[in-house]
Parts: C-alpha cells; sequence; structure tokens
C-alpha cells in the first residue's frame, strides 16, 4: 500500500478514501483484475468493431437469457441510445435528423413518483420527458390518459431493494404499453444482483433493460442494454460505431467504447455471473460489522446495519446523530474530509427531510480501509 494514489498525488491530484460506494463522482469502480488482463490482451490486435460488438452482446445475451445484448459506454448512454433507436428505429434518414424531432414521435412517459437524477439521458437525442400521475401515486389510469399520439415510449426505473408501493408497477406498465403498442424501456442500472434480475424485465416484456457494468466490475465507463432482438437492433444503428462502420451519423458517436473495454465488459459480465456471491456477500457483511463494532459505543450517534443485498451495494451502515449530538451530518462529512488522507462521505441523497443521516458503503474501500474509516469516524467524534 506505499504506492496508494501516489500516481494522482505525481500531477498534484489528491487521492481519498471512499466510504460513500460506487459514485462517479470519486471515480465509481475499480476493475477487477481479471478484466484488466483480458483488456491488456485486447491490445494485440485490431478488430472490426462492428463486428466485435456483435460477437460481445449475443455473448453476453446468452449469458443473461435474453435475446439480444449491446455494450455501450455506460448505463446512460444506453438510455440515450434506446430513446434515439425507438424514434428512428432503422429508418436512416431519420436516424441522421435526430436529435432534431420534427414528425418523429418524440414524447416519452415517465411517472411523476419515479422522476430521478438520470432521466436526463432519456432527453439528449431530442426525446421530451412526460410525467403522468401524481405527486404521490400513479395508476393505470393515468398512464392510459397520458397517451398521445407523439407518445414513442414508456419508462420505468427499477429499484428492488426499494419498491415504491405508489408507483405504477412494471406489470402495470408493461400490460398498457403494449396495448398501445409503446416501447418498454427500464433503467435497471443498479439491478445486478440477485442474477436473475440480469434480464428479468425483458422477459416481462419490457423492450430494453440499460444495466451497468460499473456495478460488476467492468471498466467504470461501460454499461450495457439487453433486450429483443428489434430493440437492439435498431439501437446498435445509433451506435458510435455506424459512423465509419455504416457511414450513416447516429447521435451515438460521442458515446465511444474502446475494444479493450468491450472486451473488458464481456470479462466482467462472465465472472458475474459465475462468482461465488455467498462469499461476496459475506466480506461486505464482515467488513460491514468491523466498523459498527469500532464506532457503536459513541454515545452520541445511532448506528444501524443496512439490511439489503439486493443491487449493487449490499449491507453498509446508516450513522445518524442522536439527541446527545451537538453536531450535524454535515459537519462530521466535513471533517472526515478534512483529514489525511481525506475520507469522504455524504449526507445520505435518500433520507426523507430533517432525517440527518449518513450511508457508509464498503464498494469503494480497499481491503483494510474499513479500519481506517471506522478509527476516523471515532477520531472525529471524540
Ligand atoms: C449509475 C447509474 C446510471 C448511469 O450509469 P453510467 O454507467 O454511469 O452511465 C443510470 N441509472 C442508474 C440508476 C444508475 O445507478
Amino acid at each position: 500500500m506505499d504506492k496508494w494514489g501516489d500516481i494522482y498525488k505525481s500531477i498534484g491530484a489528491k487521492p481519498i478514501i471512499n466510504a460513500i460506494g460506487s459514485v462517479t463522482l470519486l471515480g465509481g469502480s475499480t476493475p477487477i483484475k481479471e478484466v484488466k488482463e483480458a483488456m491488456d490482451e485486447a491490445d494485440s490486435a485490431y478488430v472490426p468493431l462492428m463486428e466485435l460488438q456483435e460477437k460481445a452482446g449475443d455473448h453476453i445475451a446468452k449469458l443473461t437469457n435474453v435475446p439480444s445484448a449491446y455494450i455501450t459506454s455506460g448505463a446512460g448512454s444506453a438510455l440515450t441510445l434506446a430513446t434515439a433507436a425507438f424514434m428512428a428505429g432503422d429508418n436512416d434518414k431519420l436516424i441522421q435528423q435526430l436529435p432534431d424531432t420534427r414528425n418523429i414521435k418524440n414524447e416519452i412517459l415517465i411517472q411523476k413518483v419515479q422522476h430521478y437524477w438520470y432521466d436526463r439521458c432519456l432527453e439528449l437525442a431530442g426525446a421530451k420527458l412526460v410525467e403522468f400521475g401524481s405527486d404521490n401515486k400513479t395508476t393505470k389510469q393515468d398512464l392510459e390518459n397520458a397517451i398521445t399520439d407523439k407518445t414513442i415510449a414508456v419508462h420505468y426505473y427499477a429499484v428492488e431493494q426499494n419498491i415504491d408501493p405508489n408507483a405504477l408497477s412494471l406489470e402495470d406498465t408493461i400490460e398498457i404499453a403494449k396495448k398501445h403498442n409503446l416501447y418498454v424501456l427500464v433503467d435497471a442500472a443498479g439491478q445486478v444482483f440477485p442474477l436473475e434480475n440480469l434480464g428479468k424485465y425483458v422477459r416481462m416484456g419490457a423492450d430494453i433493460q440499460c444495466v451497468a457494468a460499473k456495478y460488476i466490475g467492468a471498466p467504470h465507463s461501460t454499461g450495457f442494454a439487453l433486450g429483443t432482438e428489434e430493440a437492439i437492433h435498431k439501437l446498435s444503428l445509433q451506435s458510435f460505431v455506424g459512423y465509419e462502420g455504416r457511414r450513416i451519423r447516429g447521435v451515438g458517436r460521442p458515446q465511444k467504447v474502446d475494444r479493450q473495454e468491450i472486451i473488458g465488459c464481456v470479462t466482467a459480465v462472465e465472472r458475474w455471473m459465475s462468482l461465488n456471491h455467498e462469499d461476496r456477500l459475506s466480506k461486505t457483511e464482515i467488513m460491514t460489522n468491523k466498523i459498527v463494532d469500532k464506532i457503536k459505543h459513541i454515545k452520541t450517534i445511532d448506528v444501524t446495519i443496512i439490511n439489503n443485498i439486493i443491487g449493487h451495494q449490499p449491507f453498509g451502515l446508516t450513522i445518524r446523530p442522536n439527541v446527545h449530538a451537538d453536531f450535524t451530518i454535515e459537519d462530521l462529512v466535513q471533517k472526515l474530509k478534512s483529514g489525511d488522507p481525506p475520507v469522504w462521505t455524504r449526507k445520505s441523497l435518500y433520507a426523507p427531510e430533517g432525517d440527518d443521516c449518513m450511508d457508509i458503503h464498503m464498494f469503494g474501500l480497499n481491503a483494510g480501509e474499513e479500519e481506517i474509516v471506522a478509527d476516523r469516524i471515532v477520531d472525529a467524534l471524540k
């Protein structure tokens, strides 16, 4: 560990300990060793990328039990390319017209209760988000009422670790959308565990399910779309490779992936599907408990273990200042950040208003760093 962060220091950037989890803000994730080795091997030759994308997609589709798949520049790009695919289809003239959507159906419906941070990716290719439902509930009728002759697709944000009982379910969304001949797009970026969730929404009837490969040990910049033959074919026509590969300029050109990244992504999916997940979960639980054991005696905070194994970020803990505390979570965040090395945490983004707390996740911690995080919290609250 004596080389920890030296490469960043050499150009004057300050490395940090990441106790937040998988956030792009801090570099997101670290590709695993097998992935880096495979990426190095990919250097040995050039390969036509149209063909590589097709073969890589076939491979991922087989592993995840869906008809078709395509590797993209993150789940964000998969969302954008999917909307472009829905709007322009396989019409090269329309493909080259986007993001100008004149005379193209361009409305994508999203439940008001499901508005979220990444929905901006759905508008990049020219689509327009149209809300349905109210601030606190969505009904089937709300969806029926929102459909117009400009509607092209319905979006659904899958968060199985925290299902919103007031949201319209994916089952109902698919049923109504299909009755009206609309595409269904699912952001399932973090739904990488249990393994059956990879591809499940497509098997339920969605046209495209977007996954973030940053969560499974691939290069942080990759992701993939899983879907029907038709939808994934249309998505592939929007890809950056089409610029030269087909001499057709889709919207995907600024969202490039390297051949090394494509190989890295396939390798990550392969390894994820055959990984011993009990072992992965148990290691994460042990790290979580180490922190909890060291800080649970602190009188000014309440510490709870997060009892979740769904998705990409199992376990972790929540720290909440209690009635004895004379500090806020923001004070604690700043204190941890100002130490050496800085420990980055943040106020929980998902806690209700007024609930001042922080979640700590193991995802971004190197082996042993959990001890440092715990010691630093103890120090900060002395
Ligand atoms: C991370 C994430 C994205 C964006 O994925 P990238 O691979 O970073 O582009 C989209 N949606 C959700 C829910 C995510 O967690």
